[in-house]
């Protein structure tokens, strides 16, 4: 299996790329935000609780988001493999996803980060607000919010997958293609 963490601050391009990783690599997608933004549509009892925190930019915690995940994959047990886009967030978040995928007898191939600096993504996200319908992308507190838990809370995972040999940084500004591109030629590396 080729399973894929895809890395990086909001607004970073997880999503564009997943989308366009998904269909060479014949991966499934998941996004925990998506995931959580649909239990928000169909005002499940997941979406109240998670809106309770997206919209205040803050972390829905572990336990939910975990479970939530595992079950997830599940859903696909036939899967050439898993794009993580949005998770894991937390430390503790990596160290489950790691023990779940060993109990289904896989792992995580790499760890694809893509880096870009705070002002871009502010530029970033507050233009998606225009037009994306996300309430956690219009106002600039809840933006910045988001960024500082990224970089308190996420960002250290970057070492758990470092101390395995798994990341790999990729500049994230640019042509959406030359990302691409480059993403692909590191997948390519670990695939061998
Ligand atoms: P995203 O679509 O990845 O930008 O996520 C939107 C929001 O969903 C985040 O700001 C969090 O509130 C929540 N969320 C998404 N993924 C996770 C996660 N792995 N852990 C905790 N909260 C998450």
């Amino acid at each position: 299996m080729l399973n894929i963490v895809l890395f990086g601050p909001p607004g970073a391009g997880k999503g564009t790329q997943s989308s366009k990783l998904i269909v060479k690599y014949n991966l499934v997608h998941l996004s925990t935000g998506d995931i959580f933004r649909a239990n928000i549509k169909g005002e499940t009892e997941l979406g109240v609780l998670a809106k309770s925190y997206m919209d205040k930019g803050q972390l829905v915690p572990d336990e939910v988001t975990i479970s939530m995940l595992q079950s997830e994959v599940l859903k696909t047990p036939n899967a050439k493999g898993f794009i993580f886009d949005g998770f894991p967030r937390t430390h503790a978040q990596a160290e489950a996803l790691d023990k779940f995928l060993y109990s289904i007898s896989t792992e995580i191939s790499l760890m694809l980060a893509l880096e870009v600096e705070e002002d871009e993504l502010r530029k970033r996200l507050l233009l998606r607000g225009k037009d994306s319908g996300r309430a956690d992308d219009v106002n600039p507190e809840i933006i910045q919010k988001r960024i500082d838990v990224y970089n308190a809370e996420t960002f250290p995972v970057k070492d758990f997958y470092q101390a395995q040999n798994k990341y790999k940084g990729v500049n994230g500004v640019g042509e959406v293609d030359a990302i691409f591109h480059s993403l692909c030629e590191e997948i390519e590396v670990a695939i061998g």
